[in-house]
């Protein structure tokens, strides 16, 4: 109960000190009624939007051809394809930041605005939606696990269904920088299916989100441990990705403390 009433103090200072759908979300001038998910026109007009999307990962490819990039051509990923919206880019790594590591909670509704522009026309087509779960300690310190938002707000605009599929075992959020094939190592057996799920998923496509994509290691990981629960296909949508060179994941981790 005590919990419950700071939270709800913490919500309305933070409402307070940063109003929410009058101010644009990227460089705080005021909106107007051209502007598009509290974000103005003049910034809507240089976003990172992902243009190229390599096949598998969805990062922006820098090669020119029809293949995948580099990255996949050396990784093994567990889900089959990944989707992101933006390039993981200063701008958008500021709001994300903002997000998460001030608990400007509110800002998942307009991030998950991006998302849904995106998704309404992508080629992801899925039975259910998930998101990368925080170890009990994180979520407690934090309040809210910022994927999770961003995953039932698409659910809510699609009508599919939200399952609070997995859980994270091991609290490894501590760990340097590593490579995708460290770092898949090191998650191994950190995320584990609840088990009254099991029918649920069986034969079908699930979705997590996240809301940024590093290596892919993670997200390979939790997709590994859905299929052998029975689940037909995983996919993946973030909201940036950070073309899986390990640069954006020591940027997380470090601030992920
Ligand atoms: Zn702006
Ligand atoms: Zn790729």
């Amino acid at each position: 109960m005590k919990k419950i009433k700071w939270e709800m103090i913490k919500e309305g200072i933070l409402d307070w000190l940063y109003p929410r759908h009058i101010k644009c979300i990227f460089c705080n001038e005021e909106l107007d009624e051209n502007s598009h998910n509290d974000t103005c026109v003049d910034c809507l007009s240089k976003l990172p939007f992902i243009k190229s999307p390599c096949p598998r990962c969805g990062g922006e490819r820098n090669e020119n051809n029809d293949g995948v990039c580099l990255n996949c051509k050396t990784n093994n990923f567990d889900f089959s394809i990944a989707r992101s919206v933006f390039v993981y880019t200063d701008d958008i790594v500021k709001v994300i930041h903002k997000y998460k590591y001030n608990y400007l909670k509110y800002l998942s509704e307009p991030l998950a605005g991006f998302m849904t522009d995106y998704f309404a026309t992508s080629d992801l087509s899925v039975d259910f939606i998930t998101a990368v779960p925080l170890h009990e300690n994180r979520l407690k310190e934090r309040g809210f696990n910022q994927s999770e938002l961003l995953a039932r707000a698409l659910g809510t605009k699609f009508n599919i269904k939200y399952l609070d599929l997995c859980v994270k075992i091991v609290d490894n959020s501590r760990q340097a920088s590593l490579g995708f094939a460290e770092r898949k190592a090191n998650v191994k057996g950190a995320y584990k299916i609840k088990g009254e799920y099991k029918k649920t998923i069986k034969d079908k496509t699930i979705m997590i989100v996240d809301d940024v994509y590093t290596t892919g290691a993670t997200t390979s990981e939790i997709a590994r441990v859905i299929k052998d629960a029975g689940a037909r296909d995983v996919v993946v949508f973030t909201l940036a990705h950070g073309q899986g060179d390990g640069q954006s994941e020591e940027v997380e981790n470090k601030k992920d403390k």
